[in-house]
């Protein structure tokens, strides 16, 4: 299958796109290597921000099933990345120092990711989390199999329902 990227205009198969839940085809609009070139050029603390919320709301993850939510900004992500002076880590990571608790403000740190995998805790395996290779394998398979299908139907069906009254 091929696609068309909506920012270099160039048609690329389909493996060459990252995985959006959000979008008709289960594709971005962009190709990886547009999207990694307007990831380069975000703030870091925006990358943070960007890989928590794909944590939390890729329907499959640990995050998603264990309830766990996005509940910091990208402000106090950009506060904790200097009061943490993550800009002199060698690889930063978030951080939750109560593996329980949700992503906010006052359960979050930047540590080394050297550390983080010590702690043992989940961590994304690529610095934006976007990369992430299985977890797109895992939620492609998802949006094609029958039960991702029943579940959007099923939503189509209680949208619409509510719709006339
Ligand atoms: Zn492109």
């Amino acid at each position: 299958m091929k696609k068309r990227c909506s920012t270099c205009k160039q048609i690329k198969s389909t493996s060459e796109f990252f995985v959006n839940n959000n979008h008709r085809d289960g594709l971005c609009y962009y190709c990886k290597a547009c999207k990694r070139k307007f990831l380069d050029n975000l703030p870091p603390w925006n990358k943070t921000y960007l890989s928590i919320s794909n944590r939390c709301s890729f329907y499959g993850s640990t995050y998603y099933k264990k309830g766990i939510k996005n509940l910091i900004t990208r402000e106090e992500l950009k506060s904790l990345w200097f009061r943490d002076k993550a800009y002199l880590m060698e690889k930063p990571s978030i951080d939750r120092i109560d593996s329980n608790k949700h992503y906010t403000l006052e359960n979050c740190r930047y540590i080394e990711y050297a550390e983080n995998i010590k702690l043992g805790g989940k961590v994304v395996r690529s610095p934006c989390g976007v990369d992430n290779g299985k977890d797109s394998e895992r939620r492609r398979l998802y949006l094609q199999s029958p039960k991702y299908k029943a579940r959007r139907a099923m939503e189509r069906k209680q949208r619409l329902a509510t719709m006339y009254y």
